[in-house]
């Protein structure tokens, strides 16, 4: 096959995605501002039936302390960033409560944001990662459940077990830990990882050592993902990657010409979720040296610009849609 499909957007090596449980107002404070600052969009997780109010949970570490409101996540989302749903009331999710806990915390939360909610993210610990609530997950139009597994997740993997990498000041006992800025960075680099980072509310002092880093720790993250990553990691909100993921394994390559003149291409988008609503591909064609000299592909007959990135090999990012044809030819 003279045409592939990369495993990430752009030809990335790894991916990052950030995500910060309970979005909570303050994140304002430092968060968001390092966030602007850096280029890196995040990613709050809500829990639904305490939108807006100050966190009143059992014995959280984080009550006293209040939830975004509509308004706020909207905000979030004008700059960049996602909404996940983190549970109606972030209890152990029995079966039957799979509807008020999956099904009406995403109806109340996409009527609030008048947006989609595309990912779960399970509250508390993996009991809420059970089958009982996978399986609403996919009932209830979910693309994706987010675990607390520390984890890379790749490319072949399937995203009803997405796991996150905790950033976290230290571990619990008795596995006591050091903050490492480093962790699963090179381990995403080797094995084309997706790291999904995952913390609460960076403040001066993390709120809850075993939950938290701080904004200082927060800060050298990024600066480590910058340094580390360099032109070879993608940093998107995991939603975007799981459009890309999904449009990738659902799109067939079939070749309708492969001559000295001309290889053309379409693309058959089997069985792909409407909700999947960003459908780009970073395509990679080989293709004889003479054709490079001003590197083109035909779309449905429009011409676009490629990009040389090795000898013979040309690379397009593109919106695909089914039945497109794709066209790379010396005399085009
Ligand atoms: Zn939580």
């Amino acid at each position: 096959m003279a045409l592939t499909i990369c495993p990430w957007k752009y030809d990335k090596t790894w991916v990052y995605s950030i995500t910060y449980d309970e979005a909570l107002a303050d994140l304002h404070r430092f968060a968001i501002p390092i966030h602007e600052e850096c280029g890196i969009p995040g990613h709050v997780e809500v829990v639904v039936g305490q939108l807006g109010e100050m966190r009143d949970l059992g014995n959280s570490s984080y009550n006293g302390y209040r939830h975004m409101n509509a308004d706020e996540l909207k905000a979030l989302l004008a700059r960049g960033w996602g909404v996940g749903n983190h549970s109606w009331s972030h209890e152990l999710i029995q079966p039957d409560m799979v509807h008020r806990e999956l099904g009406i915390a995403k109806d109340a939360l996409e009527a609030a944001l008048d947006a989609p909610v595309d990912l779960y993210c399970a509250p508390g610990n993996n009991a809420n990662m059970s089958s009982h609530v996978l399986e609403a997950c996919r009932k209830y139009g979910y693309l994706g459940a987010m675990s607390l597994t520390d984890a890379l997740n790749r490319p072949s993997e399937p995203l009803f077990w997405l796991n996150r990498t905790a950033l976290h000041d230290h571990y619990y006992a008795p596995f006591f830990s050091e903050y490492d800025p480093f962790r699963n960075i090179r381990h995403a680099r080797a094995e084309q990882g997706w790291i999904i980072d995952y913390c609460h509310c960076p403040l001066e002092t993390p709120i809850h050592p075993n939950k938290d880093c701080s904004h200082l720790q927060l800060r050298k993250r990024f600066e480590t993902i910058r340094t580390e990553g360099g032109d070879k990691v993608w940093c998107a909100v995991p939603e975007e990657v799981i459009f890309y993921h999904l449009t990738r394994r659902h799109t067939q390559i079939e070749t309708l010409a492969d001559s000295e003149t001309q290889k053309h291409y379409r693309l058959h988008l089997n069985d792909l979720s409407d909700r999947v609503t960003c459908r780009t591909l970073t395509l990679q064609a080989d293709v004889p040296a003479a054709w490079c000299r001003t590197p083109k592909v035909w779309i449905d007959d429009h011409p676009h610009p490629a990009l040389l990135t090795e000898p013979r090999k040309l690379q397009i990012t593109v919106e695909v849609t089914h039945g497109m044809e794709l066209i790379f030819g010396q005399s085009y």
